[in-house]
């Protein structure tokens, strides 16, 4: 059974922080267009962007040990972390602009101040993370950052990791006080609060299972409303589809050029969660530590400090696995299904140069509990098997295309897919991740609205005072805009003053 056409503007499908962020900065700039959001699940952030799904890190590259890397010449190239930071900043803005005008409340609800730490062993890696330190501790967006190779500042800053170690190896430290962690699940539950109290039409339980273009040129899709079993079509002048891990497949059935020749690789995750709430008390941090080698990125193991539903908690992992859903709520015919004519030499050509990344994913999947527990204690040395349970992470699909580095290249970012008229976007990867869920959405509107980006940029720079700027270039502002998003995001301790 099908029904009448309804036309709307904007078309968001999928309920996470991707389609939340778009909706709530589209409702600030034109709040008199139309939004529909089509969501297949009973409610908003329940994949990806679900507390328990992602590790709640707000990534401004603070502890991050990818996003600087070491030159030829032993220098260290900081570029990408001050890039990371600098997106990590426009969220800040954004979400201190919507909590201050009271479109969200309760800050503390989703994001928790927690010092961001990066720890190493070994006398290399010793030697790398001073020289980071000493790269990134003279830039005004890592200001406060500390380093110590000391065993008694160490037991001090963490008493957990050290205590029971017993390895004479040299082990290092730095800490910044300025991290946070983020409760995306949360925060995107508010955002979608906020868009149904602004007339944006959320459907639940709908799954959309076809995209076309109509003769006039604007975008159908077909939804199947999983509550009275009937099919639906809505037509929009713009679609962004938001699907998580589920973008891939709605994005080939555009059928638009930039489409094509782009393929997905699911990498599945799970974390350790601590159920003993006198270890959770000890420890009081995000510490990421070196990726194995053969180990994707985003797999780098760290120990989080949690804030979940108001409760500290404490998580280790991701340990990385493979599975072929695209989405945690997937079918195992996902990965096959987005095999096409036009991506499959791109999707072999992947196969056979990501020989390490499958060994890896292969190893990881194959992993006893007795060998995560073996490798927790490479945290933890003292860390008991009761203590820990396992939780099921979300899925990220990272981007496979052909790049200039060759055919079927897999890709670790974030990817905005456009149509040439800016009438359909979608956005594909999953790092950084959340955290950048402003940049990304600015992107797609600078993307898609070349034509309003004049018109909008007044009420942008209410929203995000440094939109247009580099604040790494502007000390003092970035001095200001910290401790303002500081105070509005009850994120205050001490005021950073810049010298
Ligand atoms: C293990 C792990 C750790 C992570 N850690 C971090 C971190 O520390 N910090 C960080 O910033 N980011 C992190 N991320 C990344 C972050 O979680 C994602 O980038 C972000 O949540 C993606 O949001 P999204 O809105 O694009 O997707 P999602 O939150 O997955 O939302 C997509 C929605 O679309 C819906 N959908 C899909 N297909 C359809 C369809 N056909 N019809 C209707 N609805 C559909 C889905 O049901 C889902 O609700 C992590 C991710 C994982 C998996």
């Amino acid at each position: 059974m099908s029904n009448v056409d309804n036309k709307t503007d904007v078309i968001l499908i999928g309920a996470g922080v991707m389609s939340a962020t778009l909706g709530s900065i589209l409702k600030e700039l034109v709040p008199e267009w139309d939004i529909k959001v089509f969501e297949k699940l009973g409610s908003a952030g329940e994949e990806s962007s679900n507390e328990w799904n992602n590790a709640g890190t707000g990534h401004a590259a603070l502890c991050e040990l990818n996003y600087t890397s070491e030159r030829p010449d032993g220098s260290i190239d900081i570029s990408k972390a001050i890039k990371i930071n600098e997106q990590f900043q426009l969220s800040r803005q954004f979400w201190s602009y919507l909590v201050k005008h009271n479109l969200i409340r309760n800050p503390q609800d989703f994001i928790m101040p927690i010092p961001h730490m990066s720890l190493v062993q070994g006398e290399k890696n010793v030697a790398f993370l001073k020289k980071r330190f000493e790269a990134l501790s003279i830039n005004p967006l890592f200001q406060g950052m500390e380093f110590s190779d000391d065993v008694d500042k160490l037991e001090e800053w963490i008493p957990l990791i050290m205590d029971g170690r017993t390895s004479s190896e040299p082990i290092a430290a730095t800490k910044i006080n300025s991290g946070t962690d983020v409760n995306f699940g949360a925060l995107t539950r508010m955002l979608f609060e906020h868009l149904k109290s602004n007339d944006v039409e959320i459907n639940y339980k709908h799954s959309v299972k076809n995209i076309k273009r109509t003769n006039d040129g604007l975008w159908q899709v077909k939804v199947h409303n999983l509550n009275t079993g009937v099919i639906e079509y809505h037509t929009a002048k713009f679609l962004f589809i938001g699907g998580g891990g589920g973008s891939l497949p709605l994005l080939q059935k555009t059928g638009i050029p930039e489409s094509k020749h782009i393929g997905g690789f699911p990498v599945s995750g799970l974390f350790l969660v601590c159920n003993n709430p006198e270890v959770v008390e000890q420890h009081h941090a995000k510490v990421y530590g070196k990726a194995k080698v053969g180990a994707p990125p985003m797999s780098v193991p760290h120990l989080d400090t949690r804030y979940i539903d108001n409760k500290k908690s404490l998580l280790f992992g991701p340990f990385a696995g493979f599975s072929p859903k695209f989405l945690k709520t997937g079918s195992n015919l996902d990965l096959i299904g987005s095999v096409k004519p036009n991506n499959v030499i791109t999707m072999l050509a992947a196969g056979v140069k990501e020989m390490a990344l499958t060994k890896y994913l292969i190893q990881q999947v194959m992993l006893s509990n007795e060998k995560r527990m073996e490798e927790l204690r490479e945290f933890i040395p003292n860390a008991k098997s009761e203590d820990w349970d396992i939780v099921v992470a979300g899925q990220r699909v990272q981007v496979i295309k052909d790049t200039d580095a060759g055919r079927g290249t897999l890709q670790f970012g974030t990817e905005v897919v456009s149509a040439s008229d800016g009438s359909v976007a979608a956005l594909l990867g999953a790092s950084p991740g959340a955290s950048t869920a402003v940049h990304v959405m600015l992107e797609v509107l600078q993307k898609c609205f070349p034509q309003h980006m004049k018109e909008w940029e007044p009420k942008i720079k209410e929203m995000i005072p440094s939109y247009g700027l580099l604040l790494a270039e502007n000390p003092e502002l970035f001095q200001q805009i910290y401790n303002e998003t500081a105070q509005t995001l009850g994120l205050s301790g001490k005021e950073l003053v810049y010298h």
